[in-house]
């Protein structure tokens, strides 16, 4: 399972297979969308990655999850049963699961400069909690001169942290996902990548701050229809100091205590 804060908020789903290629390489199944429908990411590319890759140790684990319902939840349902490289039926559309080098060529050729969001659902490559860094390596080389941003709930254990910091500073950024304020302090001080947050349902503020006095600018897409991450882009910067929060929603909301 795997929870990613984004502007389409936290999502969790239970693991599925993954797909051994040869030796101890893994192959992951990617759906790009080269021009997202959703209004809070605006009109630019947007990835989804198999369950597979999500941490086993995401504590929203069924706990809060807004793609456990809804269109993004039956195609990453049918995304994450697909093989890579083989087409999969999702509703009433259909799609191609990339491998990921297929993805990633994808990537490559995206016009430089472009803005991106990698995973909508799904964590950065490798099963469970691990990072595949061969992977992630692969993709950063690919995003050189584009823009892609994305989140992970993947703990930063010595080996992800070394692998999280690399993208930032190459820069493909992959910001920290926090699951309350505290957490957001202890993710900011290991210093390796900006981070987000959950934070309640019903926020009133548009400016939080942590225990430790840490700014946090709550998503502006979540309270101004005309604001996307196309127009906005702060989740791009990977040296960005503030925090970004993001108020829970979906059908687990509930559930979800930020603060
Ligand atoms: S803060 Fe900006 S870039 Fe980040 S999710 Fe919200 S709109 Fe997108």
């Amino acid at each position: 399972m795997h929870s990613a804060a984004g502007p389409t908020g936290p999502v969790t789903v239970c693991t599925s297979m993954p797909f051994p290629l040869k030796g101890k390489q893994m192959d992951y199944a990617v759906y790009l969308t080269r021009k997202s429908k959703n209004r809070k990411t605006g009109p630019i590319p947007v990835s989804t990655t198999g369950r597979a890759t999500c941490p086993t140790s995401c504590p929203l684990m069924g706990k809060g999850c807004y793609a456990e319902a809804g269109p993004l939840a039956i195609m990453w349902k049918a995304l994450s049963r697909a093989r890579p490289g083989r087409s999969f039926a999702f509703g009433r559309g259909s799609g191609k699961a990339l491998t990921w080098s297929q993805f990633c060529k994808a990537i490559a050729g995206l016009p430089e400069g472009t803005l991106w969001r990698h995973n909508q659902a799904g964590d950065l490559p490798g099963i469970g909690d691990a990072i595949d860094h061969k992977a992630l390596a692969e993709l950063i080389t690919a995003n050189a001169g584009r823009r892609g941003f994305t989140y992970t709930h993947k703990p930063p254990t010595k080996a992800n942290a070394r692998a999280i910091a690399n993208a930032n500073r190459r820069g493909f950024t992959v910001n920290l996902s926090a699951d309350n304020l505290a957490e957001a302090d202890n993710l900011a001080e290991l210093g390796i990548a900006p981070v987000v947050t959950i934070l309640p349902a019903e926020v009133d503020r548009r400016v939080y701050y942590t225990p430790a006095g840490r700014h946090v600018a709550v998503c502006p897409a979540t309270y101004r229809d005309e604001i996307s991450c196309a127009s906005c882009q702060l989740c791009q910067h990977p040296r960005r100091v503030a925090i970004v929060g993001f108020p829970a929603h979906g059908p687990g909301k509930g559930k979800i205590n930020g603060a």
